[in-house]
Formats: C-alpha cells, sequence, structure tokens
C-alpha cells in the first residue's frame, strides 16, 4: 500500500469540509478530502437544499392558492408530489456536484470513501469497493458532522428529519417535536398542501413530554 503526502487531509466532504480544503488550497497547500456518502454533506443531501426545494414547491403552490385574491386566476392549483420528489432530488444533485468540481477547481483532491486515522499524521480511505489508499499528512481536520438527535427509536412511524425527507407520500397528520428552524420549516411545507383530513402539531422540547414525571403519592405524604 503506497502512502501518499498532503499538507492536510480533511475528513468530512460538508461545509465545513470543503469550505477548509478550498481556502487551504488557495492559499497553496496539498490538499485531500474524503467524503464517504455524498459531496455537500448533510447540507446538501439531508438539510438546507433538499428541504428549500420543497418550500421553493410548497411557497409557489400556497401562492397560486392566493393569486385569486389579487384578480388573477391560473386555474386550480394541482401538486404531484412524486414530481416534487424529482425536483427536489434533482436540486441535490446539482449542488453536489457543483461542490465537488468547486473543490476540484481550486485543486483539492477528492477521494471518495471512509477516512480513518490509522497513526498519527496517517489517514486510511476505504473506497466503496473496499480498496484502501494511506495518504499522511502533518495536519488532519475531522469535520465529519452530526446525526439527528432522537427521543425515541426511530420506526416507519416515528421519523427524524433524515427519514422524513425520504418519505414516498406525505403523511395524513404528523406531530412535530421541536419547535426549531428544522420543525417550523417541515410544518410550513406540510401546512402548504394542508387537507381537511390532515392535522400537524408541534411540541416545542419543553413541553410536558420532556417534563420529569412527578413524584409517586406516597412519595409526596
Ligand atoms: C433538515 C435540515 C435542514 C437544515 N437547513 C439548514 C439551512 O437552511 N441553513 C443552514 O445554514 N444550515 C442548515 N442545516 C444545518 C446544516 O446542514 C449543517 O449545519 C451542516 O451540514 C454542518 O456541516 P458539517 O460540514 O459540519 O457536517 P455535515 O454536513 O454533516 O458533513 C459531514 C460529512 O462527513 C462525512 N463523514 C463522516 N464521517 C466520515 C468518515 N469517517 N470518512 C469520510 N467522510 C465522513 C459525512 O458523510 C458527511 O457528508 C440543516 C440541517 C438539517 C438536518
Amino acid at each position: 500500500m503506497s502512502l501518499e503526502s498532503f499538507d492536510l487531509i480533511v475528513i468530512g466532504g460538508g461545509p465545513g469540509g470543503h469550505a477548509v480544503a478550498e481556502e487551504a488550497a488557495r492559499h497553496g497547500a496539498r490538499v485531500a478530502i474524503i467524503e464517504r456518502n455524498g459531496w455537500g454533506g448533510t447540507c446538501t443531501h439531508r438539510g438546507c437544499i433538499p428541504t428549500k426545494a420543497l418550500l421553493a414547491c410548497s411557497g409557489h403552490y400556497a401562492s397560486l392558492k392566493k393569486l385569486s385574491r389579487m384578480g388573477v386566476a391560473a386555474g386550480a392549483a394541482t401538486y404531484d408530489f412524486a414530481a416534487i420528489r424529482r425536483h427536489r432530488d434533482q436540486t441535490v444533485r446539482i449542488a453536489a456536484l457543483g461542490v465537488e468540481k468547486s473543490l476540484e477547481g481550486a485543486g483539492v483532491e477528492t477521494k471518495t470513501g471512509e477516512g480513518r486515522i490509522a497513526a498519527p499524521g496517517e489517514v486510511i480511505c476505504t473506497a466503496p469497493n473496499g480498496e484502501t489508499e494511506s495518504l499522511w499528512a502533518c495536519c488532519i481536520v475531522i469535520v465529519w458532522g452530526s446525526e439527528p438527535a432522537t427521543i425515541f427509536p426511530p420506526s416507519a412511524r416515528i421519523l427524524t428529519s433524515d427519514t422524513f425527507l425520504r418519505l414516498a407520500a406525505l403523511p395524513k397528520s404528523i406531530v412535530i417535536i421541536g419547535g426549531s428552524v428544522i420543525g417550523v420549516e417541515f410544518a410550513t411545507f406540510l401546512r402548504s398542501w394542508a387537507s381537511p383530513s390532515g392535522s400537524w402539531r408541534y411540541f416545542h422540547p419543553s413541553s410536558p413530554m420532556r417534563r420529569k414525571r412527578p413524584e409517586p403519592s406516597s412519595k409526596r405524604n
């Protein structure tokens, strides 16, 4: 196994990783970046990009429904969730390709695979086909992101933001736990297609679901 030498190795091709890699390469460093899933990381594949693509669709749909109030008619507004998903996936593909091209344009060596620190300065990259490559650098930056937090074990009915984005059909009703940006965006998206049978509720994390249970009454006496 050969040992390729770099000034900097970045593990993780999300927004954090590609910004570091590109900036270092622009300053003349020899840089390699390793990504195991998709260029652009969570933001491109399970975060900012797919959610904004979905919100663009639901926003246009909501605007269409309001147009008649302004005296403009465009016929009855309809939607096709399969086409919406295709639009989202196409947007994600273009964004991921953009990240990869931008890295290559900055002179960064892109490597697809799982990065593992084997020894000080040494990183092993295992490609999807199982082939390994050994890289060396005096500086290694670990930018391998995070996973969605779960209160209950995920299942077909208990979704995380990752599994929500994989749904093949819109749910008829849903409870969203977490009223911060991601929860609000999902609720805004779902609300736009609201039907009489649909229902959506929020639970802010400070709601009673997260509060401590009261002590048994015997202990209180
Ligand atoms: C639903 C949702 C919506 C969001 N919307 C927005 C938004 O609108 N605006 C905004 O600013 N932020 C948004 N975010 C947050 C944003 O996605 C994150 O802040 C950002 O992706 C973090 O970047 P990162 O590089 O630190 O990690 P990540 O993007 O998670 O990237 C880490 C990468 O490292 C890779 N990796 C991990 N381990 C290894 C390994 N051993 N070898 C090789 N590769 C590895 C992973 O595959 C991943 O691609 C959103 C997040 C979610 C979940």
